[in-house]
């Protein structure tokens, strides 16, 4: 019998993307439990000012993109990613270093006039600010606003989600930052963990459950850490309290760094990280 959450390329085109059938099609009726290596590919790691870096963003199993800062799209071409490979998006904060490359993303997939469907996740008010960077971008009423209702899945984030993302089912993490903002855990053989931008907040470490693979941002190393964590609070706050085959890579900086401190390690832009998922 035919399963009624399959839907052809045909049908996507004309009817707007609902939940069951998006997971139904990118994820199929269930999980796999013999799931594979998981690959972080960075192809940023600059914050919001930064000495000649790629802006902060990342893409997990070449699908699951993090972050569309406003150089995503040259990020994106230099790692040979192609736009119709991107299933999902996460966009951790509404700040310009986090979404404003979202028009020129999403123009590329209009201007590919393909059955794309594709599910953005982002802080509440996810639809109003998308229309409205699109109509600053591209001018009021753009084409590409009714083309994003056929093609685009909105899920609104907060403190509470849990959902399915990058093939597996992540928890949102809250950052203590200056708006909403969520990182997320993905659990796994070895957990993946995601801080956004936040200062050092002790009730991060209330996330990590098992060893860890953490990246986060420590753009407060530069001194800047009214606002973001720094190096020395990895040191002294979060490093303790990892087990031994945890590593943290360290992104959203303001220039290239190098670490000296044992199992930190400072993300490069082009860099994949591969995780016993
Ligand atoms: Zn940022």
């Amino acid at each position: 019998m035919k399963d009624p959450l399959q839907t052809t390329p045909e049908m996507r085109s004309k009817s707007p993307l609902d939940k069951q059938a998006w997971s139904q099609q990118h994820y199929g009726s269930g999980f796999n439990d013999a799931r594979p290596l998981m690959n972080v590919k960075i192809l940023g790691n600059g914050g919001a000012l930064n000495e000649g870096l790629r802006f902060n963003a990342f893409i997990i199993n070449g699908q699951s993109l993090v972050e569309t800062p406003p150089d995503i799209c040259s990020s994106l071409y230099e790692n040979a990613i192609k736009v119709e490979n991107i299933q999902e998006i996460f966009i951790s904060p509404f700040h310009g270093d986090h979404y404003f490359g979202f028009p020129y993303l999403a123009l590329k997939q209009f201007a590919l006039k393909k059955p794309l469907s594709v599910r953005l996740l982002g802080p509440r008010g996810l639809k109003n600010r998308i229309t409205g960077i699109i109509d600053l971008a591209f001018g009021d009423h753009h084409p590409i606003l009714d083309w994003m209702e056929e093609h685009y899945l909105f899920e609104e984030i907060d403190e509470n989600t849990r959902c399915n993302f990058a093939q597996g089912q992540i928890s949102t993490v809250p950052m203590n930052h200056i708006v909403e903002n969520y990182g997320f855990r993905l659990p796994g053989k070895m957990d993946f963990l995601y801080f956004s931008d936040s200062i050092w907040d002790p009730r991060l470490l209330e996330y990590i459950k098992n060893d860890s693979t953490i990246l986060m941002d420590i753009n407060g190393s530069e001194g800047n850490n009214s606002i973001h964590a720094s190096e020395r609070d990895v040191v002294e706050h979060l490093l303790p309290a990892l087990g031994e085959n945890s590593l943290v890579y360290g992104t959203h900086v303001q220039q290239y760094r190098e670490s000296s401190v044992p199992k930190l390690i400072y993300a490069q832009a082009g860099e994949t990280i591969v995780i016993q998922h």
